[in-house]
């Protein structure tokens, strides 16, 4: 049996480059109902020979708002985050999906715990932004290779100050006082073994099964949930 997705018309409303690799796409969709935090949506191209291609985006933006947002990662001779990185444009038109699967999304009742590598912060965004607004307190360990990838830096370590942990893989700029390490048990020794948790873990394949291994040897009383992005 196949199952098909609900698309909807969409237009793209902003677009606002972060850095060489990533975007932020901002569409209005029609019919949008809004989302639960960490589901995603597949963006669908159509090429005027009729020619479609559709790949799965995580939501980053806050739950019921009218319009939604993606964080897209250009990723080398890739075909549709090439296309949105590269040449969409305000006013485009796309398809949009509902909202889709109910395996990642943020259940809010331990302390959450968000795990991620580069544009695997994305549902994150989404997440951050329905537990802020309900002051609930959660963390967030976030790998990229430059601060820019880091999204929000400057409002994260201000705002989450103790619960905010950011780690730098290539690009070390001048006086950084976050992490420069790959993922390790270590990075965690500020959490209580003795506290249930919620953990999250989201970005490429590599990252998701190293955070795993690593999570696994820390002996917490959590629940785990992973994203894959891709290879
Ligand atoms: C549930 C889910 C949510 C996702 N959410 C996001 C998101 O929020 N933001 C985002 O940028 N991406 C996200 N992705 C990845 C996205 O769906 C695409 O796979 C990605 O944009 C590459 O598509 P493409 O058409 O550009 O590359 P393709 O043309 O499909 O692939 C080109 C080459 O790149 C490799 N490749 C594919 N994906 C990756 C990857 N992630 N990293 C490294 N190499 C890769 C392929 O193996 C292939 O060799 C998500 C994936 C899933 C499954």
């Amino acid at each position: 049996m196949t199952f098909t997705q609900h698309f909807n018309s969409a237009t793209l409303l902003k677009k606002k480059i972060i850095d060489d690799k990533l975007c932020f796409l901002e569409f209005k969709v029609e019919n949008w109902k809004g989302h639960i935090p960490g589901q995603y949506s597949e963006i669908c191209l159509t090429a005027e020979n009729g020619y479609q291609a559709i790949r799965p985006y995580s939501i980053a933006s806050t739950p019921q708002k009218d319009t939604v947002s993606f964080l897209i990662e250009k990723i080398d001779e890739g075909e549709v985050s090439n296309f949105l990185y590269d040449y969409s444009l305000a006013g485009d038109k796309f398809q949009i999906s509902n909202p889709i699967g109910l395996r990642f999304i943020l259940h809010n009742i331990k302390t959450p715990i968000f795990i991620a590598s580069g544009s695997g912060i994305a549902p994150f965004l989404s997440m951050s932004k329905y537990l802020q607004e309900k002051k609930i307190s959660f963390f967030t360990y976030h790998w990229s290779r430059n601060i820019t990838g880091l999204i929000n830096f400057d409002e994260n370590f201000l705002r989450l100050n103790k619960y905010y942990f950011p780690f730098l893989t290539r690009e070390i700029p001048v006086g950084w006082k976050g992490g420069t390490e790959r993922i390790k048990e270590e990075n965690f020794n500020n959490l209580d073994i003795n506290q249930g948790y919620e953990i999250y873990i989201c970005g490429s394949d590599s990252f998701v099964e190293k955070a795993l291994s690593v999570i696994s040897n820390l002996s917490l009383d959590s629940e785990i949930y992973t994203e894959r992005f891709g290879s």
